[in-house]
């Protein structure tokens, strides 16, 4: 079993608040091992050190402040993704994580430090490497780029973290199965 991640995070144009990003959004797909779609989830993630959302992070991920302030803080939201997993017959300590680049996997290991919560993933798969494998390229590809070349369209709202996963789980099927 895999589960496809995307995660979206509090973020700024100012450069002083570089590292200072908490995760909002937890996006996340399961799937078989050949990215056979099982079920899907979205869960919305409360800031702590920052509450406030910048502008430019509501125009860039058009999650509201709203959003935020009526969802869960990270510990809670990292145990219902892990309800999640288990409510479909997995679990977290033992599945295939994987991500479009490394940038999940470090901000989830952030987050988890940030609350004292141990990182449950056991092991991690960066697809965007993977892609650029498969092509024998050292060209790195962001999403959106790769869906096109790949012939495929962006469903739903690029930036959001459901939506992200949903769509790199096409691009497995396509090039990886
Ligand atoms: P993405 O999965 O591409 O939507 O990006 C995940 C997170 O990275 C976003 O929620 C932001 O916190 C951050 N991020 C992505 N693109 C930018 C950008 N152009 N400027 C600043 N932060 C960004
Ligand atoms: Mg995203």
């Amino acid at each position: 079993m895999k589960i496809i991640i995307d995660l979206e995070a509090t973020c700024w144009e100012d450069p002083a608040m570089r590292g200072k990003n908490e995760i909002i959004e937890i996006g996340a797909v399961l799937t078989d091992d050949k990215y056979n779609k099982i079920d899907d989830i979205c869960i919305m993630v409360k800031p702590i050190n920052n509450p406030q959302l910048s502008e430019f992070c509501i125009g860039l991920t058009s999650i509201t402040q709203d959003m935020v302030d009526s969802a869960v803080e990270f510990p809670e939201a990292m145990n219902q993704l892990s309800g999640f997993v288990t409510n479909n017959g997995g679990n977290i300590w033992d599945i295939d994580f994987e991500s479009w680049g490394n940038y999940d996997r470090n901000q989830f290991k952030k987050d988890c430090e940030l609350h004292d919560y141990v990182y449950p993933f056991d092991r991690h798969t960066n697809i965007k490497q993977k892609y650029s494998d498969i092509l024998k390229t050292r060209r790195r590809y962001g999403l959106g780029k790769a869906l096109r070349k790949e012939g495929l369209t962006f469903e739903g709202t690029a930036h959001r973290g459901i939506d992200d996963a949903n769509n790199m789980v096409r691009i497995a099927q396509k090039v990886f199965v």
